[in-house]
């Protein structure tokens, strides 16, 4: 893998802690696989509470010295963290589809996002305006400021190593928070290379560390019942946000949830045929079906639901399942072997309850699954209350747009939501009406750092990205001054 590294030291093999890069204390050590070919990649130190204690208190001694600069400084360092993410960004791409499987071009894609929230934020850094109110008595004025909350944690997925972090560390930093990371032992050698980059760019010691550990339950306790962290901000399933939002209450810890999704693609009668074929495409297979906003269930209106389904099948048929470091690659593997026995799971579900496979349907050779549809798919089937999060798109009719919003809100989940529609009318009521924090109308490509993203019911807490996002890392106080 070195070998293909135009900057090798962006490979660490160390965990990044206080600004030191380490072992564990007894020597443990994990590997990390590329699930392209099952070969080891690397070895990183497996970090015990002790050691992630050590990461929280640096951060701790750090934070004041951080948030006391200018914001103009903080956003120059993240300005140039940006500038050098961008620098390596072909390294950065190599190294995270092999750890993760994604193709390059996808993974390539995901630096350049990553990055936009480090610039986004570091800009951000300026705009952290308070306010001043008129005052309830003549001889009180009030102000308001937003401080940095404290030490900030973070415990992060395997489906995008970079962009998950750099949507938490990019406003916090910038807010005046010192961070403490937790990337997915499946994938982090990007966030350790994050790291490396930050340390160029001249964030200081102990404002952010990477901890690199398999234990991450123990993670998670340590980040919630360490009184120095005052924030955690999670990305991951509904199940273990349940766990941290618990354990965090102890110390009624400020927590951000982004949780699973169980997005809906509606395509209307009145749809641009094309147009939504190939958002079903990008918004169903990209990361080999492995993000929380790809459509989950597809809702095609009676009217255009063959015809769809025709062009989907083509479409699909088209996309090339490879390894995601040779170029022309669509769909890389899936994460690990119980990622695949989901997509089979929910396949011969939805086969037993009157589904038909109209494409694809079986595993093929290593981690790879064939991008597969189904017609004819029903609320009960297990595809439309979980999340499949693999290459499996199953197609559900429908007759009337009411029955289409009911079926799509008919879910604990409320992340994102797609249709397809050309009636102006019909737009505005069907966005108005999805229960969702995201809706995409004829597009089927969301993530931006200049929006909000977030869910609502049970698919999290708070938002990620835009202005909004910072609010996420500041508490407001209240002044009131007596003349
Ligand atoms: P996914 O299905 O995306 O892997 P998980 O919620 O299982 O979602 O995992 C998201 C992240 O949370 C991963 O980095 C995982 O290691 C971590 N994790 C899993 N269980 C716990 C836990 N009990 N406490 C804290 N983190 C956990």
């Amino acid at each position: 893998l070195t070998a293909r590294l135009q900057e090798p030291r962006l490979l660490r093999e160390e965990a990044f802690v206080g600004g030191d890069w380490v072992q564990a204390d007894g020597g443990a050590r994990f590997e990390v696989t590329n699930p392209a070919r099952g070969d080891v990649i690397a070895s990183l130190p497996d970090l015990g509470r002790a050691e992630i204690a050590r990461a929280i208190d640096a951060a701790h001694a750090a934070q004041p010295a951080w948030a006391a600069r200018t914001a103009k400084e903080r956003a120059q360092i993240l300005r140039r963290w940006y500038d050098l993410l961008m620098l390596h960004q072909e390294d950065l791409a190599v190294l995270m589809t092999a750890e993760q499987g994604k193709p390059l071009t996808e993974s390539r894609g995901e630096i350049a996002y990553g990055a936009g929230f480090i610039e986004w934020f570091g800009e951000e850094a300026k705009r952290l305006y308070g306010e001043t109110i008129p005052g309830h008595q003549a001889d009180k004025r009030i102000t308001v400021i937003r401080q940095p909350i404290g030490v900030a944690a973070s415990i992060t997925p395997w489906n995008f190593p970079n962009a998950m972090i750099a949507r938490k560390v990019a406003p916090a930093l910038a807010a005046g928070c010192a961070f403490v990371a937790r990337p997915s032992e499946l994938t982090p050698l990007s966030a350790l290379a994050m790291a490396w980059l930050a340390e160029e760019a001249g964030v200081p010691k102990g404002v952010f560390s990477v901890v690199t550990s398999t234990d991450a339950a123990g993670t998670g306790q340590e980040f919630c019942e360490n009184p120095k962290v005052r924030k955690l901000s999670f990305t991951g399933s509904t199940e273990v946000g349940r766990i941290l939002l618990r354990q965090g209450a102890d110390q009624v810890m400020k927590m951000s949830m982004e949780l699973g999704g169980n997005a809906p693609f509606l395509v209307f009668d009145d749809a641009d045929l094309d147009a939504a074929v190939q958002g079903a495409i990008a918004c169903k297979f990209r990361n080999a079906g492995q993000t929380c906003v790809c459509a989950n269930r597809i809702y095609v209106q009676s009217g255009i639901y063959d015809a769809f389904a025709a062009k989907l099948k083509q479409a699909v048929e088209a996309l090339r399942v490879g390894d995601g470091l040779e170029e022309g690659t669509d769909l890389g593997p899936l994460i690990e072997p119980k990622a695949l026995d989901k997509v089979k799971d929910h396949l011969a579900d939805a086969l037993d309850r009157g589904a038909s496979v109209l494409t694809g349907g079986q595993a093929l050779e290593g981690q790879y699954f064939q991008p597969t549809i189904v017609t004819g798919a029903t609320q009960a089937m297990k595809v439309a209350r979980e999340e499949t999060f693999g290459p499996f798109a199953p197609l559900f009719r429908f007759e009337t747009e009411e029955e289409a919003v009911a079926l799509a809100n008919d879910t604990i989940f409320g992340l994102a939501s797609y249709f397809y529609s050309k009636d102006v009318s019909r737009v505005t009521r069907v966005s108005e009406a999805l229960e969702y924090g995201i809706v995409g109308i004829n597009t089927g490509i969301i993530s931006t750092e200049v929006a909000p993203f977030g869910g609502v019911k049970q698919s999290g807490l708070g938002r990620e990205g835009s202005r909004h996002g910072i609010e996420e890392y500041v508490e407001m106080k209240y002044i009131c001054l007596g003349l």
